[in-house]
């Protein structure tokens, strides 16, 4: 009877015990999680859908995120490959004035960003996340350019980005073709370096707050949520114009941009179309950070609105699969590494109708 009795107290404290420690892991693990992830997600969440920090399975290495506390200042390279960047940079201010001074030139632009060189930048002190090449198709908008690299430069080595800013210059005075510049600009970077994550940029659209990260998502991801120009509101439902990052996988599953929309209108719904037909689902910032400040310009001689861009539209889904980076031909002119961006020109012909 003794020995029953001091057996079964022996078993009810060692019960006891492992419950203690049990709950001593539960509330452990909790308080790390919860400081963990308030570090991600600060202020501003980025994604109005589930979509925020998930990139797809083969790109999961992207996803790691830095957990080490204070940035060191003689980090060795070797460490600095070992540390992520997190999906928020500490640097981030959300909104900062945008300055478009008359007086701006190529120069002045040159001797702020020196840290730039061949038009590529890379954060000091960690690995960044993803490594992003900025499109920017171009033709006569030299002013616009300046303001956007002005402008650009900054915002993006605050979101740590390993990045490059590559210039898609249209030659000639045939219509201007988007969607095609947008084709070549991502064949010929891919030629330079394995990006993960294009961004698809108008020349006259400059971001407002350093919290609309140019990082690639796990579906389609359309940046423009909100213009001065139109009230920061979404131009309509489907709207996927204007700048969208999109990861290298993504645009080869859609076969990339259609090369047949010539002047302006249609290639982006066209995109958009292709997203859909591969069961993808464009996902948006809100709309509080997703703010662009667009830079007034008139029509350009050359860029008349594309009256068949519906005609186009409807044949989408019958043409998208050879119609695309597939069947992109064109005439390499030049490549230029300027300091601030590197400047493909190129003859892209001219409409078959
Ligand atoms: C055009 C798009 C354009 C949108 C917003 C649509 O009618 O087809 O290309 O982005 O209007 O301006």
């Amino acid at each position: 009877m003794g020995v029953t009795s001091t057996i079964g107290n022996l078993f009810c404290q060692i019960r006891l015990l492992l419950f203690i420690t049990v709950c001593a892991m539960i509330v452990g693990w909790f308080g790390f999680y919860v400081k963990d992830s308030t570090h991600y997600f600060p202020k501003y969440r980025t994604q109005v859908d589930n979509s925020c920090k998930c990139l797809p399975s083969s790109e999961k290495k992207l996803e790691e995120v830095n957990r080490s506390p204070a940035v060191v200042e003689e980090t060795t390279q070797h460490e600095v490959e070992a540390k992520i960047c997190p999906m928020l940079s500490p640097q981030l201010k959300g909104v900062v004035p945008l300055t478009f001074s008359p007086n701006l030139n190529l120069e002045d632009v040159q001797k702020k960003y020196s840290m730039v060189s061949n038009g590529q930048y890379q954060p000091k002190t960690c690995r960044a996340q993803q490594k992003v090449a900025i499109l920017i198709p171009h033709r006569n908008r030299e002013k616009h350019l300046l303001y956007l690299l002005d402008n650009l430069h900054p915002f993006l080595q605050r979101q740590q980005l390993h990045y490059a800013i590559y210039v898609i210059h249209q030659a000639g005075d045939v219509k201007f073709n988007r969607a095609k510049l947008l084709n070549i600009g991502y064949l010929e970077a891919l030629k330079e370096e394995n990006w993960d994550c294009f961004i698809f940029h108008d020349v006259d659209l400059v971001p407002e707050n350093d919290f609309n990260t140019y990082l690639c998502d796990s579906e389609p991801k359309h940046l423009v949520v909100g213009r001065n120009v139109t009230g920061y509101k979404l131009r309509y439902e489907g709207y996927f114009g204007g700048v969208t990052a999109m990861t290298k996988k993504q645009f080869a599953k859609v076969n990339g941009y259609s090369n047949n929309y010539w002047g302006w209108g249609g290639e982006d719904d066209d995109l958009r179309y292709r997203v859909e037909f591969q069961k993808m689902t464009v996902v948006r910032p809100s709309v509080e950070i997703a703010r662009y400040t667009m830079i007034f310009h008139t029509r350009d001689a050359g860029n008349e609105v594309n009256s068949q861009r519906m005609q186009l539209l409807r044949k989408a889904s019958k043409v998208w699969k050879t119609d695309g980076l597939n069947s992109c031909s064109y005439n390499l002119l030049s490549i230029e590494h300027e300091p601030l961006y590197i400047n493909i020109t190129v003859d892209i012909g001219r409409p078959h109708h």
